[in-house]
């Protein structure tokens, strides 16, 4: 399997890269992202046994075509391993709506998978670099992104991490996890929105003067590394809908709460693959970007508007260019796969306290978000699928709004460590180059 860039210049001078490539690079040549060249279906035997089949086992088959080149079965089966060891339950939440729980990680949201996946994939590629120079892992978060990252690197030999965030917009409880961890795990306050670091990362990866000096590596949802095995969820979800006998003659409908529509974009892959999905939705907070385009066919970037549903307070998404790239820019075709609903605090809250005392099931707020999507949409002939992306104990602060006697878990940031800087691209090479 080759991978493209998202941006085409010109269809002599393309860049055509293997997996590993493009997991080192990061980004493009061209600063797009990397796609796979081709989509490979499965055949339909495959779905329709799915139900006998290891979760290892459906993980290698998917992942396979897409990695085979860069790493042996062998190599593939221990990542899968390592990557896949939690529980992903699906949870019945009331009549004909489930709960894809993809919380039960290490940190306790749903980028633990891509984390994991991505770190194991680079220890073995730069196992091999014979100048046995250290990579800089740069990553700019919103939340999420960054426990993850730094809990799947944390103590791998040869790897630096950076992870920058905006300065009193991550909850306690992420800040706890990455600040925390300290030996290769570096965390970086920037005085700006999470716009800002994706900036400054993007102006890292960029920097050609900078990447002479150090190998520098990204771990954001934008690595292919870190799209792929988030596949995985949907193929795993079908799975147990199907044990669970459940699906009958409806179809499949996938709520995902989205932010850089990572996430979603790993599930449009699947349904390309040939997984029986009939329709995702985009669930948003006040960051609307993607809603809008939707809309009007017009893409406007928003500066990022901060919600209780923080880990999708994104106004550029940068996966945008993956989604418009699979659909070759058909914005017909892109709305028969995709339709996309906004949701305000209030009525994330309002989801909150309802889901508990109709259905004793605790949201988070980004799962809320993807119910409440669900909920406007759903047609009789569906079932529906919501993604729980993070526990709701990460998002204490916030379910007490909704649930006043909900005990929340204390945060110690006695032992935290991190470094300050303000918006500034030199601040940043500063602290990279020390
Ligand atoms: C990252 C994240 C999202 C958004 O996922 P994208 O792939 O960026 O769209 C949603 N919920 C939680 C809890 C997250 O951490």
């Amino acid at each position: 399997m080759n991978y493209l860039s998202t941006r085409k210049n010109g269809t002599n001078n393309e860049e055509k890269v293997s997996f590993k490539e493009a997991v080192i690079n990061g980004l493009t040549k061209n600063s797009g992202l990397y796609f796979p060249e081709t989509i490979p279906s499965l055949p339909s035997s495959f779905f329709e046994n799915i139900e006998n089949l290891e979760d290892n086992q459906i993980a290698f088959e998917v992942l396979k075509p897409f990695v085979k080149e860069s790493l042996n079965e062998q190599q593939l089966k221990q990542i899968i391993k390592e990557t896949l060891n939690f529980s992903i339950p699906v949870v019945q939440v009331e009549n004909n709506i489930f709960s894809l729980e993809l919380y039960h990680g290490a940190t306790q949201a749903f980028k633990d998978v891509g984390a994991r996946f991505m770190s194991r994939c680079l220890s073995y590629f730069y196992s091999k670099n014979e100048n046995n120079q250290n990579v800089t892992i740069l990553v700019a978060t919103s939340g999420d992104t960054g426990s993850a990252v730094a809990n799947g690197f944390f103590d791998v030999k040869g790897i630096n991490v950076k992870i920058l965030f905006p300065k009193g917009k991550v909850s306690p409880y992420q800040e706890f996890q990455m600040t925390t961890l300290g030996k290769n795990i570096q965390a970086i306050e920037v005085e700006g929105t999470f716009d800002d670091c994706q900036k400054l990362v993007k102006e890292a990866f960029n920097d050609t003067e900078l990447r002479e000096k150090i190998t520098l590596s990204s771990a954001n949802s934008i690595n292919v590394a870190r799209l792929l095995p988030q596949m995985l969820y949907y193929f795993l979800a079908y799975k147990q809908l199907k044990i669970q006998d459940v699906l009958g003659n409806k179809k499949l409908v996938v709520s995902v709460p989205s932010g850089n529509l990572g996430n979603i974009s790993a599930g449009l892959i699947a349904k390309k693959i040939g997984l029986p999905i009939e329709r995702f939705i985009a669930a948003h907070n006040a960051n609307d970007t993607f809603y809008n385009y939707l809309q009007t066919g017009k893409y406007e970037q928003k500066a990022s508007i901060l919600t209780y549903s923080n880990a999708m307070d994104v106004g550029n998404p940068s996966n945008f260019e993956r989604i418009e790239y699979l659909y070759n820019k058909d914005l017909e075709a892109t709305k028969k796969d995709i339709s996309a609903f906004t949701v305000d605090d209030i009525s994330t809250i309002k989801e909150i306290t309802n889901c508990y005392e109709k259905n004793n099931y605790l949201l988070d707020p980004h799962g809320a978000v993807g119910k409440l999507a669900l909920h406007q949409s759903l047609k009789e002939n569906e079932i529906g699928l919501f993604l729980e992306t993070a526990h709701p104990q990460k998002f204490s602060e916030i379910i007490q709004k909704a649930i006043p006697n909900y005990e929340s878990e204390k945060v110690d940031l006695s032992n935290a460590k991190k470094l300050f800087i303000k918006n500034s691209y030199d601040e940043l090479v500063e602290i990279i180059l020390k």
